[in-house]
C-alpha cells in the first residue's frame, strides 16, 4: 500500500520535499506518491503533508484564496501529520508578527520572520534532534525565528533558539532538512 504525501505547492521549494518523502517512506519499507497542491479537494486523499519554504505572505495568500487553508487545518484536526519548514513553519504557527502572514495556528509558537540577523541570512549548523542519534547538518535561508512556545515540544535549539518544534501531528523547523539528502527530519515527521 503507498501513502499518498500532499506538497503544498503554490509557491516555494516543492522537488526536494517530494523526494525527500519519498525516499523517507522507502526507508520504511513504504511507497509514497506525492501530489502537488495548488487548489482545494486534493488534501482529503493526502496521508501526510508538507509545507515547504519560500515566501511565508504569498504562500498564506494563496492557501486562502484557493480554499486549501481550511482543508489543512481539517486535516490536522483529523491527526493526520504534517512537516511544516521554514516559511511553511511560519504559515503554520499561531502568531507570525506580521499581518500579511494569516496563520493556521497548527503550532503554538510565535515566530518572527528572517530575524536570525542580516549576517547570519543564511547559514549551516550541526543540530542535535531529539528523536536522531546524530547530528542532522541544518540548512537556514532567511529563516524563522521562534520567538515563544506554548504547549509545544522542543525537539531542537540553536543560539539558545527553538529551531525545531513539534505540536501533536504537526512538526515545524526554522530551517530546511529537504536540501541536504539527509531525510530524517521527514522519517521523525512522518514514519516514527
Ligand atoms: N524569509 C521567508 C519568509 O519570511 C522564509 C524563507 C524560507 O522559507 N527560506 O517567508
Amino acid at each position: 500500500m503507498a501513502i499518498t504525501a500532499g506538497v503544498v505547492a503554490v509557491q516555494g521549494d516543492v522537488n526536494e520535499h517530494a523526494e525527500a518523502v519519498v525516499e523517507a517512506a522507502a526507508d520504511h519499507g513504504e511507497a509514497a506518491t506525492v501530489i502537488e497542491i495548488r487548489e482545494s479537494g486534493l488534501v482529503e486523499d493526502c496521508d501526510v503533508l508538507l509545507m515547504p519554504g519560500g515566501e511565508s505572505t504569498t504562500i498564506s495568500r494563496l492557501i486562502h484564496r484557493e480554499g486549501i487553508a481550511a482543508e489543512i487545518r481539517e486535516h490536522v484536526a483529523s491527526g493526520k501529520p504534517v512537516l511544516a519548514t521554514c516559511a511553511g513553519l511560519i504559515v503554520a504557527a499561531s502568531d507570525a508578527g506580521d499581518d500579511r502572514v494569516e496563520t493556521l495556528d497548527l503550532l503554538d509558537v510565535h515566530v518572527q520572520r528572517n530575524a536570525f540577523g542580516r549576517q547570519k541570512d543564511s547559514f549551516e549548523a550541526p543540530l542535535d534532534v531529539d528523536g536522531l542519534d546524530e547530528s542532522f547538518h541544518a540548512v537556514f535561508i532567511r529563516a524563522p525565528v521562534i520567538s515563544e512556545v506554548g504547549d509545544v515540544d522542543v525537539l531542537a535549539t540553536w543560539d539558545g533558539r527553538p529551531v525545531a518544534v513539534r505540536d501533536g501531528p504537526v512538526v515545524g523547523t526554522s530551517f530546511h532538512p529537504e536540501l541536504t539528502g539527509d531525510h530524517r527530519i521527514h522519517e521523525l515527521a512522518f514514519f516514527e
